[in-house]
């Protein structure tokens, strides 16, 4: 019997599952699954986090703090010593300086093995410790007369899981590229990767000793940037893609008889901004299409979106059809509802509210209304697109303060939305003005309107910056402001993001300044509160009833009462400058002169101090949205929250942001001429997570 040759290894195929590297079965695949390494391409787009030098020995006599080095040296004395915690110290030197290694957890065989006299190498991170420079559990190995040698590549640290170790992702990932098939000529249906993308990939996975670890660890590199080019189209692509989608699908025509609106705009107590004007004009013109609407609305706080919201609903309305409003949160939503009902209502049409913390009878109350039709304009939280929720014939979704919501969010409410095949038109609204360039990346599937304008008769907001030290004559401003009629907020804000911390701060400082200020009436709200007792506050805040709110950052979004005109935020140096100015912008939105007092607690940092002074300055959104990108360092990440855009590997909006330009240009050019290219590209950085696209 003759045995065949085994045929040559295929060279592997980017979507081969990780199953056909040497080595990996099925318990490893499950561990790399974890990490969404899945074929290979996943495999080799997952970059390393950051980067050890292992190259060379580091003379101990020039290691720095806060350093890892490799050093290499002889055992002087080797002892356990009795501190506030029990160590093993090993001091080593090496001619040119003497170091100590310290382990507070350690074995006998250790402590056989570190004996005055052996030589060995060892590598960790220097910190000042009791002796000097101390390594703390550093990895070390005991060597023989010959040294072993060094790594000929720096070394990358990945994101791992359990049961994963570094050193076996390494190894994987170096199969991968060696099985990559780099002959292979660009042919139709081919799956390659571009030359440039697989010696970036190559460099990032291994890079020799000559690489600048300064130009990786600031993400800079050339090979860094071209990675970033490509997951920025790929964003950008998918987006575009989504669009695609939607346009293929039908809306409902909505067409606008003009004759609700008018009666609207008469039964408001002010005229439309001419700003106001234009985008209602916009927003008609798309909505009488069979195509649909694709919309962001951005203005800066205070614009008036509330109105542009309600005009929208009417036109729909108008055509015989439902529209939801979505907010981010319960305290918004509330009030959205609050604001809303009286203006729909001499119109002869009415409004629901669905958010989540209501009562179960009330709920179902509502959702009645919703189901029958009865309710022409739906208000809530993400919970009106949960179970529960029908819609009777919903043509219309908004949605306010999107920068709350994540892309995968906004895309999966389309889905949601979906019916007989048709899907709703879509307004987005945000008043976190992002550059220009950001917001086309962030947002490529949108159209944009832009409210530039704000209502007359507004004074703007003066803003002073003033230290914890000084907190008396700040509370006897607030005591000033509300006996001549005025109302105030007062903010306490926390590092850390816990509801529960942040609540009780608040009641602490509720409870403090009416010790002080005993002839005021002051109310509480923090999201730890009951939505109907979180209502209540409000609505007696908006009522007048109540002088002195003290709140949380729940506050933060759409909250409007014009007369309230002074803002207190504690430890304002704690904010980010977006934040700032939303909070801000509670304040200003009636006739009177609104002051802010920005509270911090000394000393300032500079950039601190920077960012305070940038709201001093400006009462402009746009202007303090440049300033945040100026005044995060780069590698500071621009979140989710503000983008919408998530969760970049190589690319950073803020760093890279001057590729953008070439991004969206590319974008629109493969998109159109090489559509399969761009499903490379996407399916590359997004992979499986790519399913919200397809909404
Ligand atoms: P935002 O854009 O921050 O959501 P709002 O819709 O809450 O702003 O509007 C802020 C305030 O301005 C509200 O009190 C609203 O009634 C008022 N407003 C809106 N449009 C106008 C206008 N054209 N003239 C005067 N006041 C207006
Ligand atoms: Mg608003």
């Amino acid at each position: 019997m003759t045995r065949s040759r085994p045929a040559p290894a295929a060279p592997a195929r980017l979507s081969d599952p990780v199953t056909r590297l040497r080595g990996v079965g099925s318990q490893l695949s499950e561990r790399l699954a974890r990490l969404d390494i899945r074929c290979i391409r996943d495999l080799l787009f997952h970059l390393p986090a950051r980067y050890e030098d292992r190259t060379r020995i580091t003379p101990i006599g020039s290691l720095r703090p806060g350093t890892s080095a490799v050093i290499e040296g002889t055992v002087l004395a080797a002892d356990v010593v009795f501190g506030r915690r029990r160590s093993f110290l090993c001091r080593v030197q090496d001619g040119s300086g003497t170091v100590s290694l310290r382990m507070f957890h350690f074995s006998n065989t250790q402590r056989n093995q570190l004996t005055p006299g052996a030589r060995v190498r060892c590598f960790g991170e220097a910190r000042s410790g009791a002796t000097g420079l101390e390594l703390y559990h550093p990895e070390y190995r005991v060597i023989g007369s010959v040294a072993p040698p060094l790594a000929d590549r720096l070394t990358p640290v990945y994101p791992i899981t359990e049961g994963l170790s570094q050193q076996r992702l390494r190894s994987l990932c170096a199969l991968a590229l060696g099985m990559l098939d780099k002959t292979d000529s660009r042919q139709p249906g081919s799956e390659d990767l571009e030359a440039d993308i697989v010696e970036a990939l190559e460099l990032l996975h291994g890079p020799t000793p000559e690489v600048s670890l300064d130009a990786l660890e600031s993400g800079r590199h050339p090979a860094q940037q071209r990675l970033a080019l490509d997951e920025l189209l790929a964003h950008h692509l998918s987006l575009l893609q989504a669009r695609r989608r939607m346009q293929d699908m039908k809306a409902r025509p909505l067409p606008c008889s003009g004759d609700l609106l008018q009666r609207f705009r008469s039964t408001l107590p002010f005229p439309l901004t001419r700003a106001q004007d234009r985008v209602i004009a916009e927003l008609t013109a798309d909505l009488a299409q069979t195509m649909p609407m694709l919309r962001l609305l951005q203005g800066d706080v205070g614009s008036g979106k509330t109105v542009i919201a309600a005009a929208a609903a009417l036109i729909a309305a108008g055509a015989g059809a439902q529209s939801a409003l979505m907010a981010p949160t319960e305290l918004l939503a509330e009030q959205h509802a609050r604001t809303l009902a009286p203006w729909l209502a001499p119109l002869g049409l009415a409004t629901a509210l669905i958010t989540g913390r209501q009562r179960v009878a009330q709920r179902r109350e509502q959702e009645e209304q919703v189901a029958s039709g009865a309710a022409t304009l739906v208000i809530g939280t993400h919970a009106l697109f949960q179970g529960g929720v029908t819609f009777h014939d919903l043509a219309l979704v908004i949605i306010d303060e999107q920068h709350r919501f994540g892309v995968h969010q906004r895309l999966a409410l389309r889905a949601k939305g979906e019916q007989n095949g048709g899907v709703p038109h879509q307004l987005v609204m945000t008043a976190t003005p992002i550059p220009r360039t950001l917001a086309m990346s962030a947002y490529a599937d949108l159209q944009l309107s832009v409210l530039d304008e704000l209502p007359p008769g507004r004074t703007p907001v003066t803003t002073v910056v003033i230290g914890q030290e000084r907190r008396l004559e700040v509370i006897e401003r607030v005591s000033a402001a509300c006996r001549a009629g005025r109302q105030t907020y007062w903010v306490c804000t926390l590092i850390e993001e816990s509801e529960a911390l942040e609540a009780q701060a608040a009641e602490d400082t509720a409870k403090l300044l009416g010790e002080e200020l005993t002839d005021l009436r002051i109310g509480l709200v923090h999201g730890r509160l009951k939505g109907e007792e979180k209502a209540r506050v409000m609505a007696d805040f908006e009522a007048g009833s109540i002088d002195l709110l003290v709140a949380t950052t729940v506050i933060e979004v759409g909250v409007n009462v014009p007369n309230a005109s002074l803002m207190v935020i504690e430890n304002a140096e704690r904010l980010g400058l977006a934040q700032l100015h939303q909070l801000r912008g509670r304040v200003g939105r009636g006739a009177t002169e609104s002051h802010c007092v920005l509270l911090y607690q000394p000393p300032l940092s500079r950039t601190g101090r920077e960012r305070l002074s940038v709201m001093r300055e400006s009462n402009d959104g746009f202007v303090i949205a440049e300033k945040d990108l100026e005044l995060r360092g780069p590698g500071e990440l621009l979140g989710t929250r503000q983008t919408g855009l998530v969760d970049l590997r190589v690319a950073d909006l803020v760093r890279d942001r001057d590729l953008l330009p070439e991004v969206q240009a590319r974008a629109r050019e493969l998109a159109k001429q090489d559509p399969a290219q761009a499903e490379r590209i996407i399916e590359r950085w997004l992979g499986s997570r790519t399913q919200y696209a397809h909404a």
